[in-house]
Order: C-alpha cells, then sequence, then structure tokens
C-alpha cells in the first residue's frame, strides 16, 4: 500500500475512491521546502539556528473527489499547515511562522475545459498520476512570505508601526558588537 501521501496514483483513480488523506508529517520529509527554509537559517550564526527545525509538524487533511455531479471533473479540497522557523528580515532574528493553505484544487492534465466555477483553482499536471505530498509541498513554498518578519514590536526589536518612525538611540549590542570587531 505505502503512504498514500507518497505514492503516486492516477487522479481519476484518486477521485473515484474519493481517497482522504490525513497528514502528519515532518518538514524534513518535503525536501525542497526544507531546502528553503535551511537556506534562510543559513544566514544565522551558527548557535542560533533553532534545533529540531525539520521536525516541524506539517499536519492536514486532503479529500479527493469530483467537482461537478457528472464525475468528470476530479477535484481536491483541504487544508495544510505547518509553523516553520525563519529568519525576520527587519532584525535578523528567527522566529517562528505560520504557514497555512486552503486547498480547492481541480487537478488535471488538460489544457481547456476545465472551469474554475465555484471557488475552484485549476492545477496543472504532468501526466494524469499524481503525488499528493508533491501538491501539499508546492502550496506550502506558495504561502511563503516574500519577506519573512515579526508582525509586532514586542516580538521585534526592530518594529516601526506604520506611519511613524521609531527613534533607536540604544543600541547596547550594536555598540558592544563595534568595540569587539575594533579589539580584534
Ligand atoms: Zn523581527
Amino acid at each position: 500500500m505505502g503512504n498514500p501521501l507518497r505514492v503516486r496514483r492516477p487522479i481519476a483513480e484518486l477521485a473515484a475512491k474519493g481517497q482522504v488523506i490525513e497528514i502528519a508529517d515532518k518538514l524534513r520529509n518535503f525536501e525542497r521546502l526544507a531546502g528553503i527554509v535551511e537556506a534562510d537559517l543559513a544566514t544565522l550564526d551558527p548557535d542560533k539556528i533553532p534545533r529540531g527545525w525539520r521536525d516541524a509538524a506539517v499536519t492536514g487533511h486532503l479529500e479527493f473527489g469530483f467537482a461537478d455531479a457528472q464525475q468528470q471533473v476530479p477535484s481536491l479540497v483541504g487544508d495544510v499547515t505547518v509553523t516553520v522557523d525563519a529568519v525576520c528580515q527587519r532584525c535578523l532574528e528567527s522566529f517562528r511562522l505560520p504557514l497555512s493553505a486552503e486547498l480547492r484544487l481541480l487537478p488535471t492534465t488538460l489544457e481547456q475545459g476545465v472551469s474554475e466555477g465555484a471557488g475552484f483553482e485549476r492545477w496543472e499536471l504532468d501526466d494524469d498520476r499524481v503525488c499528493p505530498a508533491d501538491i501539499v509541498e508546492e502550496v506550502l513554498i506558495m504561502a511563503m512570505p516574500l519577506s519573512a518578519m515579526h508582525d509586532t514590536a514586542v516580538a521585534c526589536r526592530e518594529y516601526e508601526p506604520a506611519g511613524g518612525k521609531v527613534e533607536r538611540t540604544v543600541k547596547p549590542f550594536a555598540a558592544l558588537k563595534d568595540r569587539m570587531d575594533q579589539d580584534t
């Protein structure tokens, strides 16, 4: 049988079975996504990289079926969530970044003939078989913000509220670091 999340099967078969997949996985098993997180964290000092970031839980629920009453148009609905470690682009400290996505997809190899009504989005497949984990990974990668940042002043020491710049006059660590750089 294998893990239904990672087996490539024809989309028509998944839809006809009404395949349901409960996702309880780890970031390390999504290599492309883990690679992106790893490259981001690599900008931190090695001792600042959060331990166990690869073990972040990827959870969610997928349901294959049909979008139309005639059972001609395979669909995939569900949701997926992971909280990754990321580097705040404002203060350059690591923080926990929740990523989540709702899926309402019409996986298809057809160029045309698939309606995107009812809130569904067309999802192009290379061939008629699909590995659900690939879709999950792609959707999570698309959910990543272009620039990850703490969203509150409490968490982020470089936070500047919109419309008003907060002047920071005391930067003890920066001053200390400057002095250490000069000493060496
Ligand atoms: Zn920050």
